[in-house]
Order: C-alpha cells, then structure tokens, then sequence
C-alpha cells in the first residue's frame, strides 16, 4: 500500500495577531480535492484568487516568506507550511482576510492542534514525493545550504549567533510526523530586543510581543518560562526550512545540511531544485513497495484549485 494523500475532515478557524503587521486576522483551513496541494486566498479581496504555495509565487523573502500575484500577498506563511507538511497534509485551501497568517505562539504548534481538532481524512490518490538523485547546493558567503539524496528526510542545522544565549548550536535528525510534532513544532521564533525598535519603525515586527516571539536582551529572556528547549532557535530555523521546502510543492525525499541559513537561501535551493529536473524525480512509496517513479507532470496542470462553492 502506497502512501495516499491527505487533506481536513472538516474546516477549522483561528484569528489572531500578524507578526509584522500586527493586525488582527482570520484564519480558515478548508479540505480541498486530490492533487490540488496546499493554496492560499486572500478573503478580503474581490475578486477572491487562489494563490498556491508554492515557489513561482514567492514575491519576498525579507523576515517571512510572502506569496502573491499582481492583486494581493499573503506573508509569514513558513510556520503554517511546516505544520502542514509535519502534519502529513498534502491538499488544504487557506483562506486569510488580511496581508499575514497570524503568528499565534510564533511556533507550528497551535497549528498542529487545529489539524487535531479538525481530522485528517485520507484521499483516494497517491502521495508524489520530489526524491532528490543527485546532491543540489547553494551558498552565500558563510551561509550555505545543500541536499543530498536520501531514502526519507533528514535535516542539519548550524547556526551562529554573537549572542551568549545562543551562540552556537546544531540539531541533526530525521524529520517524520513523530519526531516533527515533538522535537520541532514548538519552537517559537526569536528577536533581539535591541533590534526590535528598528525593525518596528521599517514597518516589521510590529506585531511581535512576548506572546508570539521569544524576546532576548543582552544576557537574558523575557518571556515568562524561558525557553522551551535549550537550543529553541536552531530547532526554530529547523521548522522555517521545513516550511520553506514545502514550497516545492510537494514533500522531499532527501538529506538537507543548512549553515546559518534562513528564508533568502532556502528559496534558492527550491528555485534551484526545480531549475534542475534531472536531478530528481517524483516517486510514490509506503510500506513495503519501494519508489514507482513516474516522469515530471509540469506542476501548473496538477494545480487546478477551484474556491469552495
Ligand atoms: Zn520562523
């Protein structure tokens, strides 16, 4: 038996703060059909236009991830693509009625509960993974990224900050449903307080409180608890990856090695990865039957989203 698709039982809500905007919005996670993948509309925008997550619509990459098209954008969508992705949901339509997913906690977690709350319902068609056949690599100065083949999906993580609360730290490992909702889904995003106040007058962050960031000063946290890992931030920069390569359009068989990376690079493997068809495949798998590849269907005729009547 192949792994199949899966999408909602049923439609759940949320409202809450934009990170960067800081406007209240509405969130709704619609099912959507088979082969449809993960697509976002803009509510408040007449007419209403399907914007599918996925790369070709990335329009910025600054502080969040933002999709879009000529009428609207809809931005800081990285931590509800990898609860999507962590959660096993291949086919969703996000309806946002405002410029920004709201940061909830500023982690995957609250997403997670709403799948929880919702169902996940199994559909009739196969699962397509992009198993990765030869190694795709980026690099930026000391930043770095690169894929490599693998029979499931690893990651690696380095960073490096001048900051004595994070300083170095890494974290290696497979990232499956299990491991994704315990190791990763709660680490909350972060900022320096002393970066706060010039983001805040840019336009950024305006939205950003102890609720939905972890807040650091020169020595210290601010939020009441601390933190929920010792190594939060690199755990955080692992879950913006997982969200990032969901851009894809589809989930990745392959090793990912990222060092001081974030949303900029990560959307340059993506782009490279589907620049270079030859260097991967879609294939199906599951238990016991091992890849059934099947050649590149060009992405824009499977992506055929319709608004629900
Ligand atoms: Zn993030």
């Amino acid at each position: 038996m192949v792994d199949l698709q899966h999408t909602l039982e049923r439609a759940v809500s949320a409202a809450g703060i934009g990170l960067h905007t800081g406007e209240r919005v509405y969130l709704k996670i619609n099912p959507s059909p088979a082969n449809t993948g993960i697509c976002f509309v803009r509510s408040d925008l007449r007419p209403e236009e399907v914007i599918p997550a996925r790369s070709d619509y990335i329009i910025d990459t600054n502080f969040a991830t933002t999709i879009g098209t000529k009428t609207g954008s809809i931005s800081t969508i990285e931590h509800l693509m990898a609860a999507l992705l962590g959660a096993g949901i291949d086919n969703a339509l996000i309806e946002v009625n405002g410029p920004e997913v709201p940061a909830m906690d500023g982690s995957a977690a609250p997403f997670l509960s709403l799948f929880q709350k919702a169902g996940l319902k199994t559909q009739a068609e196969p699962r397509r993974y992009i198993e990765i056949l030869e190694p795709i690599s980026i690099a930026r100065g000391d930043r770095s990224l690169v894929i490599e083949p693998c029979k499931n999906f690893r990651v690696s993580f380095e960073i490096e900050f001048e900051h004595p609360l994070i300083a170095r730290q890494s974290f290696s490992g497979k990232i499956t449903q299990q491991t994704f909702k315990r190791h990763i889904s709660k680490a909350r995003t972060f900022g320096f307080l002393r970066e706060l106040e010039f983001l805040k007058k840019n336009g950024l962050a305006r939205g950003g409180s102890l609720q939905n960031a972890i807040v650091l000063g020169d020595n210290s946290v601010f939020n009441d608890g601390g933190l929920r890992f010792s190594d939060e931030f690199v755990r955080h920069k692992v879950l913006d990856l997982i969200g990032d390569l969901y851009l894809l359009g589809a989930p990745v068989l392959g090793k990912v090695r990222a060092i001081k990376s974030g949303h900029g690079l990560h959307h340059l493997l993506v782009q490279k990865i589907l620049d270079h068809p030859c260097a991967w495949q879609f294939v199906e798998q599951g238990e016991g039957t091992w890849r059934v590849p099947y050649w590149l269907v060009p992405q824009k005729d499977v992506i055929s989203a319709g608004l629900p009547a």
